[in-house]
């Protein structure tokens, strides 16, 4: 299929603030732009849009609107129905990556055993469907384990840390008897991501390593380039690009790791941009929202190579006070401020970033979270 020039229209599956930035960027070089949210109004992405279409992802009225106004189909969250997926095939519009990609990334189970088949290492895990399983599964890895919902889970939602083989009954409980994937604790030294896009073409990328802290499960800050030697930096990499060949992506996937005295091992998948690569829309000449437009619409792949740059989120915890003072982070030559253009700020919503770009690694990473608390410093 020949590859989709500006004029074409870009199909996004979800309203968050990544499909924003993707509609921002399609935007930019001059691409038309249709978001079609699952239900909600005036999303992120679709106030940038075209054309939002707020119908359910099982709706066919909607499905085949969206397909019939669309040139190609990418997604910005993987929580969804996959039905589009079908709809797409019938009218022969291309959907990237492909439904079989996102279907393993929102099933626990399922990417665990796409990732082993890949020959990519993961955390000792076991699937449990029953609480005699779960108990099973517990004794069988030792504890402690995370159980984690085998759908549908993210941040951290969905997951129950088991200590004591007594404490497996009360997660199950927790759980509401959802089917579950149990995984040892991992001792890891540090979290770690890599961002891959892959084009039509086969040709594959990166923006090197990234270095990630979390707090209450939530990304908090991202550093590039990560605090790792070289030889763990190539593991790395050589982990994210063998997960984008045995998956035959299309598009962007972040590969989320842990770094630990015994290698690397994969965490998850997200077959979509993620926040530990926002710092890329400043840090290289092709940020990762631009490589998934590159890659889903089978233009060439751009320059990923970053700057060294440090992310810091903006939950809504940050507006418990009212607004933030942005007028402080606007007086930064070197802060760049990214907010989603969600109406309610609640504890744990993610409304924005803040971008540091500079010479060295420790420098931006303290210059971000100072400028972050200097936010709220009233
Ligand atoms: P997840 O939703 O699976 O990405 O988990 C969210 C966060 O929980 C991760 O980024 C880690 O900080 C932590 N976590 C998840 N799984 C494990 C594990 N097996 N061992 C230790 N920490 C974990």
């Amino acid at each position: 299929m020949s590859p989709l020039p500006p004029g074409t229209t870009i199909g996004i599956v979800g309203g968050g603030q990544l499909g924003r930035m993707l509609a921002q960027t399609a935007r930019q070089h001059g691409y038309g732009v249709v978001v079609l949210t699952g239900g909600a109004k005036d999303t992120p992405a679709g106030l940038l849009a075209d054309e939002e279409i707020t119908g359910d992802f099982t709706d066919s009225a909607a499905l085949n609107h969206f397909v019939n106004r669309v040139d190609v189909i990418t997604w910005e969250f993987e929580n969804v129905e996959l039905q589009v997926a079908d709809v797409a095939a019938a009218a022969g519009v291309p959907v990237r990556p492909s439904a079989a990609i996102i279907a393993a990334a929102q099933d626990r189970q399922l990417e665990k055993e796409a990732l082993t088949a890949a020959g990519v290492r993961v955390a000792a895990w076991r699937p449990a469907a029953t609480l005699g399983e779960l108990r099973a599964a517990v004794e069988a890895l030792g504890t402690p384990v995370i159980a984690k919902a085998a759908r549908f889970g993210y941040d951290g939602k969905g997951q129950v840390r088991i200590d004591t083989p007594a404490e497996a009954d009360a997660a199950w409980e927790t759980l509401d008897h959802q089917r579950v994937v149990v995984e040892s604790v991992v001792h890891f030294e540090r979290e770690l991501s890599v961002i891959v896009a892959r084009g039509v073409d086969g040709t594959i990328g990166d923006h090197g390593v990234m270095e990630n802290d979390h707090v209450d499960h939530i990304l908090d800050l991202t550093v590039t380039p990560a605090d790792v030697n070289d030889e763990t930096a190539k593991a790395a990499r050589a982990v994210a690009h063998a997960t984008a060949l045995a998956l035959d992506l299309v598009g962007v996937l972040c590969v989320e790791l842990f770094d630990t005295p015994d290698g690397i091992l994969v965490n998850e998948i997200a077959p979509r941009p993620h926040n530990s690569g926002h710092c890329t829309i400043e840090a290289a000449a092709a940020g990762q929202f631009e490589q998934q437009l590159r890659a889903i619409t089978g233009m060439p792949l751009g320059d990923g190579s970053c700057r060294p740059a440090a992310m810091a989120q903006l939950l809504g915890d940050l507006w418990t006070d009212g607004a933030p003072d942005f007028g402080r982070v606007l007086a930064e030559p070197d802060v760049h401020l990214h907010l989603y253009g969600k109406g309610e700020a609640r504890p744990g919503r993610k409304m924005g970033h803040l971008t540091c770009v500079g010479d060295d690694r420790t420098q931006v990473r303290q210059r971000v979270g100072d400028v972050r608390a200097a936010l709220t410093g009233r």
